[in-house]
């Protein structure tokens, strides 16, 4: 008999099952994939190169609990991620920095807007482009709009198929412009990538024998949330053990009060016959090109000097989507769309289960929420003091 069921193997149900397990509970993990470890998922190619099956992902925390707790699972390597744009036939860093300001203006030029900048920011910190946009300086201004137009508009026109001014800015905003130097995609104090890949943590975090992973199973098929009678089904018999739910909340609770949309991406990955297609893991392409970045996987190992210099390579282009739960191509839900509508339309959900208080929610899909990694492991881990409160009181 469990005592817990969780839907999803990703980080969020994968963590949550290996603190519930270790305090003794039984654990089942149903996960609808074919393997573990939701989208962080990462497999050798037939070339032997790494690959993250749903798109690039690059661990960076400032939260110190989170990185040692991942470290309880896996070794880690210091990496720092570094991203370039193709901006006008030239790669320059992203986010826009200094060294991109001297590339793509004259030298004159590229003085002006720095000595401009500096009077009234301090240097080697991150600005919103939004605010260089609305910036009463002309100078600035115009610099804001010039990187506005060459490394946002397009980029976020491909990406979520809606004008910029119409996508949150927290969602702009994670790409600032950065005043300074520093080309690293992200300044968190904890960057690192784990030596022997993502999957490992999921296959250590789920080895537990009190732990049952039951693949290729769709929860929909199997679990039934009554929000009348405030009960869970578990193949058709009430199941008085604890829920904890990781995947798309609109769809377990059958699309009750309307779909919550989300953009998928079509990720086309190539092999070739050569050392190296680009000089970093990811470029970025905000303009011409369908395709949003490139990622060549390779570049995550700087490392392993077999992988390096090995004459084959492996990249993936991302081609972003609308997700469409009826398309026969059957995509994968990757981002959730914050805008006012879809958060009421999320609280809606959460509001008709909030009675029941065997059934847990967390994670990107099931909270509607453009998580990070770590922050979806410092949920889960909340998450497991709630359920075990939640005991205590019974
Ligand atoms: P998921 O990993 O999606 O896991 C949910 C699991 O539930 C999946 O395995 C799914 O198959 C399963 N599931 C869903 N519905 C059902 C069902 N009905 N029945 C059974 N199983 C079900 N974060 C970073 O920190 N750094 C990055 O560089 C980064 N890059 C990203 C790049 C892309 C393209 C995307 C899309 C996300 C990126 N993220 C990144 C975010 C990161 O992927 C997530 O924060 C994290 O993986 C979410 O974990 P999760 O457990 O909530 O969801
Ligand atoms: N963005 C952009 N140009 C870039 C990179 C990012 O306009 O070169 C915008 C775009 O709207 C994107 C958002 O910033 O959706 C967040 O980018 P991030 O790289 O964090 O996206 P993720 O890695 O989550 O796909």
């Amino acid at each position: 008999m469990n005592d817990v069921i969780i839907v999803g193997a990703g980080f969020a149900g994968s963590v949550i099952a290996c603190e519930l397990a270790k305090i003794g509970k039984k654990v089942l993990v149903i996960e609808k994939r074919e393997q573990i470890g939701g989208n962080m998922y990462e497999y050798r190619d037939t070339n032997g190169i790494p690959i993250h099956k749903y798109g690039p992902h690059i661990f960076h925390t400032n939260n110190e609990e989170v990185f040692k707790y991942l470290q309880n699972f896996a070794e880690f390597f210091k990496y720092e991620h570094r991203v370039l744009g193709k901006i006008d036939g030239e790669l320059v860093p992203i986010p826009f920095n200094f060294t991109s300001l001297e590339k793509l203006f004259s030298k004159e030029k590229a003085i002006t807007i720095k000595n401009k900048l500096l009077s009234k920011y301090d240097k080697d910190t991150k600005i919103s482009i939004l605010d260089l946009i609305n910036d009463e300086d002309e100078v600035i201004k115009e610099f804001g709009q010039y990187v506005y137009e060459k490394v946002f508009i397009h980029y976020t026109a491909k990406q979520w198929e809606i004008p910029v001014e119409k996508v949150d800015s927290s969602v702009i905003n994670r790409v600032p412009v950065m005043l300074g130097y520093d080309d690293r995609y992200f300044q968190d104090t904890y960057q690192y990538m784990p030596k022997n890949g993502f999957t490992e943590i999921f296959k250590n975090m789920l080895k537990s024998e009190n732990i049952t992973v039951e693949l290729k199973q769709d929860a929909v098929n199997r679990i039934k949330i009554d929000i009348d009678s405030n009960k869970i089904f578990l193949d058709n018999k009430e199941f008085q053990g604890t829920l904890v739910y990781t995947g798309a909340i609109d769809e377990i609770l059958g699309y009750k009060f309307g779909e919550l949309p989300y953009r998928s991406i079509n990720l086309v990955f190539e092999q070739y016959q050569s050392n190296e297609y680009q000089p970093v893991a990811v470029v970025n392409y905000p303009n011409e090109e369908k395709f949003t970045r490139i990622t060549e996987f390779k570049h995550f190992y700087p490392m392993d000097k077999e992988l390096r210099e090995k004459n084959k390579t492996t990249i993936l282009k991302e081609y972003p989507i609308m997700y469409n739960r009826k398309d026969p191509k059957n995509l994968t839900p990757y981002y959730v769309i914050t805008n006012n509508d879809n958060i009421k339309r999320y609280e809606q959900y959460k509001n008709s289960v909030k009675d029941i208080k065997n059934l847990f929610f967390c994670g990107r899909l099931a909270e509607y929420k453009y998580y990070n990694m770590d922050t979806v492991i410092e949920r889960a881990l909340q998450v497991v003091k709630k359920i075990e409160n939640n005991w205590e009181e019974k």
